[in-house]
């Protein structure tokens, strides 16, 4: 019994702002040896983590599983296949994006020749979050670590198992003298975000992100901000009904129960079409799911109690909770809500005010589609705006109207996984952009280098400004 105690009574060492200064301290004593910059460094970095996403993928997997009750198959297809792939393509391509770009020149200059030359920030801290874990931690630090940077990450204490499994990981497979895991809550980030970054990747709320930016604008130091929003699924009359059900369900409810930033937010469709398209909602969810929804396996749980009960709020509104036409029900034991679509909440209901992040669906009715441009563009930027149509001049109307960080037509989510895309908010939504070579180009900076001989000087370019020069 004394024993059992003893573990209790040791206090975990917190992190505060000396530890913080000391650990940038020491990464920045590896970025100055230079030993990060090197091609071979990276690769060996990049092969680390290829060959811990080989070994330890049942070990993610039960740790998304632990901290959503995320079904071992949507872990491996949304995260770790995703990080696998995120990461080969930088082993493929690392050459080919730190070769110098080269530019021509004007004539001006000549004789001279010009490049771009990518060269690694410095020391980059990546904050991420909590609803895809382990993808939204490796992803950024895949980019940080090709563009040659030496990198802290600081993993989201609302998924515990998964922060606990990256820093592991990364401190068995990883090089630790450049590359780290600060676990921690607010405390332990906000100690990171009193030091002077290179850069910093933050993954999450806009509220947050505010408080990343002024922190980070102290030290001029520039962000890349993924947040998120209110992302609408505009569905015309004309589309084929079973596909673009089952899509959109793939994009809400088997897409981390609809916690996800690019998740379908909200549904806007013509007012006839909107009892077929509900039919056919309701039809494909009992296909995917089984009978009885709550008891499904393949999907996920609300994060946590506090997500849960802000959810619940959003359905127990007064002028929403009789606008429910399919679930609503939720379990606060096993922290599970039903698919639960509702149709025609009025637009100053909390539920079409903030970013739902979870497994409700408003269905918005509107006379014309044309009309949903107007609901959209009444919403702050969205991070994803999606489209099902058929109509060729409603797709060109759609992308040349509607802004948003990514657009994707007739399908969800899926956009963010396609190689040469990147993927970034706007305004609102956030700022900046990575994924692929758009990583490497983010946590680079571009110098601009312009080589000249010692041949052929103009002598218009120098004084004295003679009266014969400015008749030329
Ligand atoms: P959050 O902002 O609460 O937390 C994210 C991170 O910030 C965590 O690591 C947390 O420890 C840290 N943090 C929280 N409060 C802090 C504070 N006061 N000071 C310093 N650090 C703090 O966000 P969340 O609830 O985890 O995420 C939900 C939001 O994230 C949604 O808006 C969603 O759309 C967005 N999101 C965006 C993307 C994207 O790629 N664009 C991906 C996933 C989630």
């Amino acid at each position: 019994a004394t024993l059992s105690v003893v573990p209790d009574l040791q206090e975990k060492e917190t992190f505060d702002g000396e530890k913080a200064s000391l650990l940038l301290k020491d990464l920045r004593k590896t970025f100055n040896s230079g030993k990060t910059k090197s091609y071979e460094w990276r690769i060996s970095q990049l092969e680390g983590i290829a060959k811990m996403l080989e070994e330890k993928e049942k070990e993610i997997l039960d740790a998304l599983n632990k901290d959503l009750s995320k079904p071992g198959l949507e872990g491996y297809i949304s995260e770790v296949s995703q990080a696998k792939s995120s990461c080969s393509e930088a082993l493929q391509e690392l050459k080919h994006w730190m070769k110098p770009e080269k530019v021509k020149t004007s004539f001006t200059t000549l004789p001279s020749s010009a490049e771009i030359v990518s060269e690694p920030l410095g020391a980059v801290l990546v904050i991420s979050t909590w609803n895809f874990p382990f993808l939204l931690s490796m992803d950024p630090v895949i980019g940080a670590i090709s563009a040659g940077n030496a990198v802290v990450l600081k993993p989201s204490e609302i998924a515990p198992a998964t922060s606990s499994l990256l820093a592991n990981l990364i401190e068995g497979y990883l090089d630790n003298s450049a590359i780290r895991v600060v676990e921690g809550a607010i405390p332990e980030t906000t100690a990171l975000l009193e030091q002077k970054w290179d850069k910093i990747l933050y993954t999450g709320s806009a509220r947050v992100g505010r408080i990343v930016m002024a922190a980070a604008a102290k030290h001029l130091t520039p962000v890349i901000l993924e947040l998120g929003g209110k992302c609408p699924a505009v569905v015309d009359s004309d589309v084929n009904l079973q596909v673009t059900a089952r899509r959109i369900i793939g994009g809400k409810w088997a897409c981390n129960s609809g916690q996800a930033c690019i998740s379908v937010d909200y549904i806007i469709t013509r007012k006839e079409f909107a009892p077929k398209l509900i039919n056919a909602l309701k039809e494909e969810l009992k296909q995917f799911f089984g009978e009885d929804l709550m008891e499904s396996k393949d999907m996920s749980r609300i994060v946590s109690p506090t997500q849960f009960s802000r959810l619940v709020k959003l359905l127990d509104e007064d002028k929403v909770s009789d606008k429910i036409v399919f679930g609503g029900q939720r379990d606060e034991m096993k922290l599970k809500i039903a698919p639960t679509i509702i149709l025609d909440v009025p637009d100053d209901a909390m539920v079409m005010q903030e970013e739902i992040f979870g497994p409700i669906m408003p269905i918005i009715t509107v006379e014309n589609i044309e009309d949903s441009f107007g609901i959209i563009k009444s919403k702050p930027k969205p991070l994803a705006a999606y489209l099902f149509t058929n109509n060729e001049q409603l797709k060109k109307a759609y992308v040349e109207n509607i802004s948003s960080g990514g657009m994707l037509i007739n399908d969800t989510v899926i956009h963010v996984a396609t190689r040469g895309l990147p993927f970034g908010g706007v305004e609102e939504s956030g700022m900046g952009c990575y994924h692929g070579k758009f990583s490497f180009d983010s946590f680079s900076h571009k110098k601009s280098v312009l080589y000249r001989s010692f041949d052929a000087d103009s002598s218009l370019r120098f004084p004295p400004y003679t009266p014969e020069k400015e008749k030329l």
